[in-house]
């Protein structure tokens, strides 16, 4: 079987290598950086025995392991993204291995006293026994997506040893960028050309997801007017106080720390401003596109309402949507998502199937062409200090993907 040792050392080469990308770059990758793991990559691919490996201009990877059967199969592919997220430094990672863990707290930094703790992660209390993979409590660990990666290229080497395993011709895709959303955007489906694929993104071992979030971003510039303060009666606009009034006029409940399942949320993530001018930043997210159309409304309403009251235009609020839920193109084609749900039954591992309160790769590669579900990579705590990923759930995924390609084989 696959060995511990083996998947640790190649996931511990992945994330020592920073790949952190930058959402207010236009370039692809978005960050030179991310080539240095892209280029390892593709020479690994190719070390390991795939055939056409190729690393396009954009550093998306492809490689293709042929089928070993005469009769025809689907071609199936397996995609994950080598960025990590901008929300917490990914650079000079030095992971920790945790050898059978006791179900306690595990200090990540003594220094700095950081704590790993199941009082407050109580996912952790599941993988007593376990190998867990930390940072040291002042990165993120890039489990997000490295452990995907590692599994996909750790399940095709698997296949490639063991030629006695039945299996169609299956692509692999890595790509740069998902964290910024533009994982998918210069992705080329076509010459991809699988018939559906699945992305390893997903966290807790037995994560199957083929719903996600509809998902937009908008940009509120409240202009205001300044004055000398002394002489500022009935001619100050203080564009801090109606922005304020923007922020109090939405819904406080239906914010990501108040709500989960399938409610949505407006999300205000970031502001800048003084008395001239002072722009919010939200994203919106709804599973449901009628209340995800609402949401928008209620904000464009809002702006209108509040530009009447100030009897100009002192808001523009421009909105952009940015994905769509995957659901509406894997339900006509469920037997994917059926089979992954068979090769984790079939390895032991029960079948969380859940909807995903963000987006994947796969939810706008869907919408492209490809069906795309989600299936668990194993870490937790994805874009901050406290991430983590045990060992045995990058092996049961690994699992997964060749008893996956095995299923797809057998299937008339
Ligand atoms: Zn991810």
């Amino acid at each position: 079987m696959i060995s511990k040792e083996h998947i640790i050392k190649r996931f511990v080469s992945y994330v020592t290598i920073d790949t952190e990308s930058d959402p207010t770059s236009n370039t692809t990758p978005s960050t030179k950086k991310q080539w240095d793991l892209a280029n390892k990559l593709a020479d690994e691919l190719k070390s390991i025995g795939m055939q056409d490996v190729t690393i396009d201009e954009n550093a998306y990877i492809m490689a293709t392991l042929p089928s070993n059967v005469k009769h025809k199969v689907p071609v199936i592919g397996f995609i994950s993204h080598f960025d990590t997220s901008p929300d917490f430094t990914g650079s000079n990672v030095k992971p920790q291995i945790i050898e059978k863990y006791n179900g306690k707290d595990i200090v990540l930094n003594k220094a700095e006293n950081i704590i790993l703790s199941p009082d407050y992660f109580d996912d952790l209390l599941q993988y007593k026994g376990q190998t867990l993979i930390t940072t040291d409590g002042t990165t993120l660990l890039g489990a997000d997506d490295k452990a995907g990666i590692c599994e996909i290229v750790s399940a095709m080497e698997y296949l490639i040893n063991n030629p006695e395993i039945e299996h169609g011709k299956i692509r692999v895709g890595f790509t740069p960028d998902e964290e910024i959303g533009r994982g998918a955007h210069k992705f080329d489906v076509k010459k991809f050309g699988a018939d559906w694929a699945y992305t390893m993104d997903g966290s807790q071992i037995g994560e199957l997801e083929y719903e996600n979030f509809n998902a937009a971003g908008a940009v509120v510039k409240v202009k205001g007017k300044i004055v000398h303060p002394g002489y500022a009666k009935g001619k100050m606009i203080n564009s801090m106080y109606i922005a304020q009034e923007f922020i109090n006029s939405l819904p406080r409940m239906e914010t990501p720390e108040h709500t989960d399942g399938y409610q949505g949320f407006f999300h205000l993530h970031d502001i800048h401003g003084n008395v001239e001018e002072t722009t919010l930043q939200y994203i919106i997210r709804d599973h449901d596109k009628k209340h995800f159309e609402a949401r928008k409304e209620v904000m464009v309403k809002l702006t209108n309402e509040l530009n009447s009251q100030y009897g100009k235009e002192v808001i523009v609020t421009e909105i952009k949507d940015q994905y769509y839920n995957m659901k509406e193109k894997v339900e006509p084609v469920m037997h994917i998502v059926d089979i992954a749900e068979e090769a984790m039954k079939q390895l032991n591992i029960e079948p969380l199937i859940k909807a995903i309160r963000g987006g994947t790769d796969g939810s706008q590669l869907s919408y492209m062409g490809l069906p795309c579900p989600n299936i668990f990579a194993g870490g937790h705590n994805f874009h901050g200090r406290y991430e983590y990923v045990p060992v045995e759930s990058m092996i049961k995924a690994t699992e997964v993907i060749c008893k996956i390609a095995e299923l797809t084989a057998k299937k008339k």
